[in-house]
């Protein structure tokens, strides 16, 4: 399996639009040591023919034009793109979507709720099936292992296995509607298996580290981990006001509970801080914040990197 990271910032990406925080004030003035980077997305292959899509970021079209795999190779309309599995129903993490609407047939993997959301209660992506064997939506649960098949029914040779992780529908879900859908399905991890039996895990929005997550983490081979905030009162320091970390369901990197501590004793994947926040400080790569998770063992992944399984 390659897994390919396509974009490796939280939403708004790194600079953010209206943000003026020192990271993007200091990156928009050529003074920052680190790197720009666009919104979280990966894209894995077992054949690097055909390519599956976590997430679907609303930066996607340019991640795919930065990404020679992902553009067309055969007649007029193709993509390698076959489709995508979602993890939640967030902005961020959806509108790519809408951007591959051009009649490609593609595989959209999903729990029931979030398939809900997206297709009966948000007319625009009606634009994703106007014809058919455009887009086939396939329901997950939690915990069931699927695999990804290809929009011809071709086996992938990837399997895919999510776990609950938050039970908050984004704000857009009507009150009415979260009552009538399952809590569980939510927000989700997922566990990506390639055929040799190599796994990754894949947990950009983690509210909190409990045993089982440990065990679950301790099974893979590589952990790509919620790095959104690096302390819980981050924004509420930068805007003067809004939530915490946990209260937007991301457990942050620091203190004496964060991921950084909490995760200290995993031994054997290989731990990359993925869905990096523009406010948070690991992204200077002269400052102490980033000396410090990289002498811990972090990684802190950029856009553009890639590595198999
Ligand atoms: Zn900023």
């Amino acid at each position: 399996m390659r897994v390919k990271i396509l974009g490796s910032a939280a939403g708004g990406g790194f600079p953010q639009w209206n943000c003026a925080c020192p990271n993007c004030r200091a990156l928009r003035a050529g003074t920052f040591r680190g790197k720009a980077r666009t919104q979280a997305q990966l894209a894995i292959s077992a054949d690097m023919k055909s390519w599956f899509l976590l997430g679907a970021s609303p930066d996607l079209r340019a991640q795919i034009e930065a990404t020679p795999e992902l553009h067309p190779r055969e007649g007029i309309r193709q993509s390698p793109v076959a489709g995508a599995v979602l993890a939640n129903a967030d902005i961020d993490h959806v509108l790519g979507l809408l951007l591959l609407r051009e009649l490609q047939p593609l595989q959209v993997y999903a729990t029931d709720s979030i398939r809900r959301i997206l297709s009966e209660d948000n007319s625009m992506f009606a634009m994703l099936q106007r014809v058919p064997g455009q887009v086939s939506w396939t329901d997950f649960a939690p915990q069931i292992p699927f695999r990804l098949l290809e929009p011809s029914g071709t086996d992938s040779g990837l399997r895919c296995r999510a776990f609950s992780l938050g039970t908050h529908y984004p704000a857009y879900v009507s009150a009415q509607r979260q009552g009538e859908l399952n809590s569980g399905e939510a927000s989700l991890g997922l566990i990506l298996e390639s055929s040799s039996g190599k796994s990754l895990a894949y947990m950009p929005a983690v509210p909190e580290i409990d045993g089982v997550l440990l065990k679950l983490f301790e099974s893979a081979d590589v952990l790509l981990f919620d790095g959104t905030f690096w302390s819980d009162d981050e924004l509420i320091r930068i805007q003067g006001s809004g939530q915490t970390a946990r209260q937007m369901g991301h457990v942050p990197v620091s203190s004496a509970d964060g991921s950084l501590s909490r995760l200290a004793g995993l031994r054997r994947p290989r731990k990359i801080y993925i869905h990096i926040n523009n406010t948070n400080p690991i992204l200077n790569e002269s400052g102490p914040e980033y000396a410090q998770v990289r002498e811990a063992g972090w990684e802190i992944a950029e856009d553009g990197w890639q590595f198999d399984l």
